[in-house]
């Protein structure tokens, strides 16, 4: 879509140095213009380019000159991925209207930038699936409380899954779009407005998560070069989550539960025996535990652990009947209803025939190609079969790097100080080394403009002594450890974020302090799980002294800038479990386990690490309870962390934050 613009070019230096700064609130840092000018470079050189910016930078706005420039001479949209929805709210509310608002002010627009949000559809409500949900509850006389609030929302015109933050998961599923053809005659349908809009490509700015991205990148239709220039945000992420695209898995429980779906359908018209029924869901437990034995290492799996799997003959074989067993069913079903003629139950044949095939198929057609594992899901307990390929470089560099459309990765963690230089651990495990030399622009780091040594204190835990095994040990570890967080909450009054390694880590120790707290101090303690994570930080964020317990996703994402977050309390190092994903990576790598195992812990302890200063008064202190970062780990953590003051004891803290007064 054409950008109207009165002047060809903004011009970089003067636009941040002489006209965003007058604007009320708008901070411009040099490392942000160095930023800008260095994007901007790689963009008009066609290059691929990783430009890291620590907290504070203003990275938004430095890629965002440089891409509406490139946007006014190629005529071609831009397109911004990001890892999280916080980004992509501040994307979308707050940094690109702001900034649209200014270059018209300033004279080099003639119009608003217009943004597109794009959003897997599975984030829009589907009207026709809410309205079959509804009727289907009330002709079987079931309980439909759990639809009212989307009933009531729709009629206000809410049809995003962020307008429910209430509604779980499995009602979501029920009435969230699956597999809509556009074709129905709903009409005011959001998701069919938006895919309309989609198609017109009537937008400047194409602003995404990188799991819209990588799925777009699959589909043969979607076309990266219709872009003029593509910024990954929160680039660090997207290994991960090409992993879970590209991967695929299945459980038995939902297996067993697509084929029970299957037999209902089939035995309606009497077209499926019962003996026929129960063989197929006999087999299927048959099939899982028989994967299960061949990942068994030990007595028991244990929860959030990935298991190797060697596919053998026998699994192979298993696989290929138990696909025979389920693909007679799918026929059986598909006769059935063609009696009924009804096009959204042959939809969901389609659909369950596609999830089991897709599993099945990779066991059945198994090369060398991907790496196999098992886990146990923490919700049920039930045994998980995943895949991921092992190429998940070569296929990111082939739909994305090679591409002739300019790529910049932008995060504050993607380089790590260790023996594996700079970037090169993030660029071998996305592809992007893969690119020729001179399609491939020199990184750059930026440095955070704050001033960490006054404005944060970092305290590390030397007289616990880490304890591996032996029940009684941990749980007289675990005691101490939450005692000596209890500690640390006293001092700071509360406003702390403190972050787990594990769900089992994170349960034990809020049962163990979160009432004492609560009692003597009179704080909140929240838990992740209590409620959606977007209710939680508000809560968090609005209750200045309250606490929050969490792990996984929290330890980056989480922006909460003044006195509510002045504390980050670390459990433990995160060093990744060996799995079979980094075993993999330590092949083709090259490089040992200890390296790899160090390189994973530190990007992500830099990410809990940078939940604490947000802006240049922001103050607070970093504990970490885990006695190996002082010794064995010291100097790689305190290479690879901002220049904290270093705080001796815990007695040292309240002097400290007595001191932030003069830094306010
Ligand atoms: S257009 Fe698609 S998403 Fe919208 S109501 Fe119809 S089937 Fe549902």
């Amino acid at each position: 879509m054409f950008l109207k613009a009165k002047k060809s070019k903004i011009p970089i230096e003067p636009f941040f140095a002489e006209q965003l700064r007058q604007k009320p609130g708008m901070k411009v840092r040099e490392p942000q213009i160095e930023l800008a000018l260095e994007i901007e470079d790689a963009i008009i050189r066609g290059k691929k380019f990783i430009g890291e910016a620590e907290v504070g930078t203003g990275k938004s706005f430095a890629y965002l000159i440089p891409v509406i420039n490139e946007i006014i001479r190629t005529e071609k949209p831009g397109l911004i991925s990001t890892g999280t929805i916080v980004l992509q709210d501040q994307l979308v509310k707050r940094d690109i209207p702001a900034l649209s608002k200014y270059l018209n002010e300033f004279g080099y627009l003639d119009q608003d930038i217009v943004v597109y949000l794009g959003k897997g559809k599975e984030q829009y409500m589907c009207p026709q699936n809410l309205d079959k949900e509804i009727a289907n509850a009330i002709e079987k006389e079931l309980d439909f409380t759990e639809f009212i609030p989307l009933d009531a929302g729709l009629k206000l015109g809410k049809y995003d899954r962020s307008d429910f933050p209430d509604v779980g998961i499995d009602t979501w599923k029920k009435v969230c779009v699956m597999g809509c053809s556009g074709k129905c005659k709903e009409r005011g349908c959001a998701y069919k407005l938006y895919k309309n809009q989609r198609s017109l490509k009537s937008y400047h700015i194409l602003v995404c998560n990188h799991h819209y991205l990588l799925s777009c990148l699959k589909d043969p239709a979607f076309s990266i070069s219709s872009f003029g220039t593509v910024i990954i945000d929160e680039a660090h992420n997207l290994e991960s989550i090409a992993q879970s695209i590209y991967g695929i898995s299945g459980n038995e429980q939902s297996f067993q539960s697509k084929l029970k779906q299957l037999i209902a359908m089939a035995r309606s018209r009497g077209m499926y025996r019962k003996a026929d029924a129960n063989s197929i869901l006999k087999y299927n437990k048959s099939f899982f535990r028989k994967i299960k034995e061949a990942a068994l290492t030990r007595d028991e799996f244990e929860v959030e652990q990935r298991y190797k799997v060697d596919i053998d003959a026998k699994i192979q074989e298993m696989a290929q009947e138990l696909f025979r067993k389920a693909d007679r069913l799918c026929d059986q079903a598909s006769i059935a209803l063609e009696f009924s003629k009804s096009k959204s139950e042959q939809d969901k044949i389609d659909r369950i025939y596609d999830g089991i095939y897709r599993m099945l198929s990779k066991i059945i057609e198994y090369k060398d190609n991907n790496i196999f594992w098992v886990d146990v899901s923490r919700k049920n307990g039930a045994i998980q079969i995943n895949a991921v390929p092992k190429n998940i470089d070569e296929i990111l560099f082939r739909k994305l790097f090679s591409v002739n459309v300019p790529v910049i990765l932008t995060s504050a963690t993607m380089s790590t100080e260790t023996s594996t230089e700079g970037f090169d651990y993030f660029a071998s495990g996305i592809g992007i080394d893969l690119i020729p030399l001179p399609h491939y622009k020199d990184p750059v780091s930026k440095k955070s403009p704050y001033d960490f040594s006054k404005q944060a204190g970092i305290y590390i835990e030397q007289e616990l002594q880490y304890v591996r095994k032996g029940e009684a040990g941990q749980a007289l570890y675990m005691q101490k450890k939450a005692d000596k967080i209890f500690d640390i909450i006293q001092v700071t009054n509360g406003k702390a974020l403190v972050l787990f390694t594990s769900y089992t880590a994170m349960d034990t120790t809020y049962s163990l302090i979160a009432e004492k707290i609560s009692q003597q101090m009179g704080i909140k303690c929240y838990k992740q799980g209590m409620g959606s994570r977007d209710r939680l930080l508000e809560e968090f964020s609005r209750d200045i002294n309250a606490c929050l317990f969490a792990t996984g996703s929290f330890w980056e994402g989480i922006d909460v800038k003044g006195p509510a977050l002045s504390c980050v309390i670390i459990d433990k190092l995160p060093f990744p479990v060996m799995d079979p994903v980094l075993e993999h990576k330590v092949e083709k790598m090259n490089i040992s386990e200890q390296d790899i195992i160090r390189l994973d812990m530190i990007i992500k302890l830099k990410q809990g690490a940078g939940r604490l200063i947000r802006d240049e008064t922001d103050t607070g202190v970093l504990a970490i309870m885990d006695s190996r970062a002082s010794r064995r780990y010291s100097g790689l953590i305190m290479d690879n962390l901002p220049s904290f003051k270093v705080l001796k004891n815990i007695n040292e803290i309240a002097p400290f934050i007595g001191g932030f007064k003069q830094v306010v």
